[in-house]
């Protein structure tokens, strides 16, 4: 059965030292904790190796929020996916909305980064979501369909069987305005839904469908009780144990 899980997402918060001391802080809170959920926590590529270092790899697993989509060379500033799992992490976010809106990245540079974060045995993490006008016109379920199709429906079912997706409505993002759990159940059912048409129903079943968008210690129970909410990806409450903990607890 399908994994539940809550990834913390830093954004370009805390520098080194920082990091290290909230990655510590979390695995002391989580120690001798019984937890009924995966615990991931997204930072940026110069925490990675640290954190990985200093974490329970069983109780918290490590992601870098973006990799290249070329596999090495001539590429300034870049890192590779090979480089993401050289140091210990184990996930990758990709296709998070401010990647796509600021970074210009396309469906088929995630397909791209998606192929090589698998092919160096990471999990991805692939963000889904519609803007504000797209909701209001009623295109979201068009729009996040299409996300998926074109970045991912060419994969195996048993490399899709790899992913787990988050549905974050971009409005809800950073903005304390969160999707509704009817809401978020609504389109985490389509969701899967449109895996059961592609994939099947043993993949779509097995695939962690989280919700991202102000999700806190106020509302994670209430989403997460959901039946097709596995969990959720947290930006802003993952920068503090005291915010962080009680969403892991909501499970
Ligand atoms: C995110 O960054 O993926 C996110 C959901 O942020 P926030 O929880 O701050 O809305």
């Amino acid at each position: 059965m399908r994994k539940n899980i809550v990834a913390g997402n830093w954004k370009m918060n805390k520098n080194l030292q920082e990091g290290v001391e909230l990655a510590k802080e979390l695995n002391e809170a989580l120690k001798g904790k019984t937890i009924n959920c995966d615990v991931v926590i997204g930072t940026p590529f110069i925490h990675l190796a640290a954190v990985a270092n200093i974490v329970d790899s069983d109780k918290i697993g490590v992601a870098a929020q973006n990799c290249a989509n070329k596999v090495s060379g001539a590429y300034t500033g870049e890192v590779s996916a090979e480089m993401v799992a050289s140091t210990g992490a184990k996930y990758v976010i990709l296709g998070h909305s401010e990647r796509r809106a600021y970074y210009h990245e396309t469906a088929e540079i995630l397909k791209e980064k998606v192929g090589l974060t698998l092919a160096n045995g990471l999990t991805p993490i692939f963000c889904i979501g519609e803007v504000l006008e797209e909701r209001e016109s009623e295109k979201h379920f068009d729009v996040v369909k299409s996300q998926i199709v074109d970045s991912l429906f060419e994969l195996s079912a048993e490399d899709f069987g790899k992913i787990v997706l988050a549905y974050e409505p971009v409005w809800a993002i950073g903005t304390g305005k969160t999707a509704s759990p009817a809401q978020a159940q609504e389109m985490h059912a389509f969701i899967r839904k449109t895996l059961v048409e592609k994939y099947g129903n043993e993949v779509a079943n097995n695939t962690s469908i989280l919700y991202g968008g102000s999700a806190n210690a106020d509302n994670a129970k209430e989403l997460f009780s959901n039946p097709d909410v596995d969990g959720g990806l947290i930006g802003g409450a993952s920068l503090s144990v005291d915010k962080f903990m009680p969403v892991i607890e909501a499970f």
